[in-house]
């Protein structure tokens, strides 16, 4: 619960689940002629009722005075607030149980501003690897020319590991952000969040808190809430579950008020935040994440386990198949609340079957991205993950025979007769 939460959130004292909330929280009809739905606020700024409102408005906005008992940022300009903007992030904010939200035009934008909005020339960031190929070149290509060192660790390396890896590169003072991607992209890696978190509370000092960031695009916001193991920010591209139509570029940044208040400044001065079509549209996409989530999650799990039986299929990559000696289930049962709707697999053979694989799916789209309702497949070696060096490739299992699917809404008999036909086609 938040202590930012809203009142119409609760029936009595109790506070009502997110998705029995996320057709009405945070808007009043009567504010807009009763309409049932928010509109569209397409504006790009607002009518103050008095010069004296427009001083309150802005001393608040930049900061100029504590905000009075219960004085809220009235609305000035589209660029640093909008109706359509504070009630989806009012609405996002109730899933990860977050203080304060802030959401952006894309994913990248979210993970950029955010970057820009904490480090400074001579700070240290550790990442786990493989990370998403955008965040991934933004680290060695643009963090890197602006003097922020980028460390990378494998997804699955003990915490053991990450400590001596610290210590033997001398990182330790410098560190200011630890990086997470969890469940990793392709392989479903596991990255331990709890982990992490306490080694960047262990390397903080009382001038140089060491912040924990965790882009929690495959598994959020319903199977996995990385506030509650210790991270300070949570990541989404919205493009993907979040949108969940293959319809709409977005991004969301989460965390304690404290930390999204610089967020939140950075993305004033990069204009980063999304428009109000884009936060009306994910507005509607809330209304049915859980059902198309848990529908996905479900289908996943009828999908993984056709595979596993399958001869053409040499490993199924899905974490609702982690075995109980791997030390990956511990992290699996400590920090996930249903392994979700990714599943990779390496076929028996390389690229050449991948392609012929691919090139016979019908029902499948061919396409990168995920989290829509339709199902997708790709080839991560030759697509998604193509800029990264094949020695590297190797290194974290991305191999010529790693498809990816990403699981929609269909029936599951119907995505099971469409793999069973294009791996007979191999
Ligand atoms: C897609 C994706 C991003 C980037 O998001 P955009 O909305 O495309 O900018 C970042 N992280 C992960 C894990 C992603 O899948």
């Amino acid at each position: 619960m938040t202590a930012t939460r809203k009142p119409e959130g609760y029936i009595g004292d109790k506070p009502l689940r997110p998705e029995s909330l996320m057709s009405s929280y945070g808007y009043q009809p009567a504010l807009s002629e009763g309409a049932l739905k928010c509109p569209i606020f397409q504006t790009s700024t607002f009518v103050f009722k008095s010069a004296e409102e427009g001083k309150a408005f802005f001393e608040l906005a930049y900061g100029l005075r504590a905000p009075r008992e219960a004085e809220n940022i009235g609305l000035i300009y589209s660029r640093l607030n909008n109706p359509d903007l504070e009630i989806l992030e009012d609405r996002l904010s109730l899933w990860d149980e977050a203080e304060a939200c802030a959401v952006f035009e894309s994913g990248m934008a979210a993970i950029a501003t955010t970057l820009f909005a904490l480090l400074a020339p001579g700070d240290v960031v550790l990442f786990s690897e493989p990370l998403y190929g955008g965040t991934d070149y933004f680290f060695k290509h643009v963090l890197e020319r602006w003097g922020v060192r980028t460390v990378g660790f494998p997804a699955g390396a003990s915490p053991a590991e990450i400590d001596a890896l610290v210590a033997a590169r001398g990182l330790a003072e410098r560190l200011r952000l630890v990086f997470v991607e969890t469940p990793a992209n392709p392989t479903n890696t596991l990255v331990d969040i709890a982990a992490c978190a306490a080694l960047a509370r262990r390397l903080s000092t009382p001038e140089r808190r060491v912040v924990v960031a965790v882009d929690n695009t495959f598994l959020g916001p319903l199977w996995q809430h990385p506030l509650k193991h210790g991270a300070d920010l949570v990541l989404y591209s919205a493009t993907k579950y979040i949108g969940g139509h293959s319809d709409v570029i977005a991004g969301v940044c989460l965390g304690s008020r404290e930390l999204m208040a610089e967020v939140r400044t950075m993305r004033t001065f990069h204009g980063t935040m999304c428009g109000p079509c884009t936060g009306w549209l994910l507005m509607r996409s809330l209304e049915t994440l859980k059902l198309r989530m848990t529908c996905q999650m479900k289908n996943a799990r009828y999908v993984a386990d056709f595979l596993a039986d399958h001869p053409k299929v040499e490993k199924v990559l899905y974490l609702g198949h982690l075995a109980e000696t791997d030390p990956q289930h511990a992290v699996y049962r400590r920090q996930c609340l249903a392994p979700g709707g990714m599943v990779s697999f390496r076929l028996v053979g390389g690229e050449v079957e991948a392609f012929a694989f691919l090139n016979a799916l019908k029902l499948f789209k061919l396409a990168v991205s995920l989290g829509g309702t339709e199902s997708l497949a790709e080839h991560p070696a030759s697509m998604t993950h193509s800029d990264v060096p094949a020695a590297e490739r190797e290194r974290l299992g991305i191999s010529e025979n790693l498809v990816r699917l990403s699981i929609g809404v269909e029936h599951p008999e119907d995505l099971n007769a469409d793999l069973a036909q294009a791996l007979a086609a191999v």
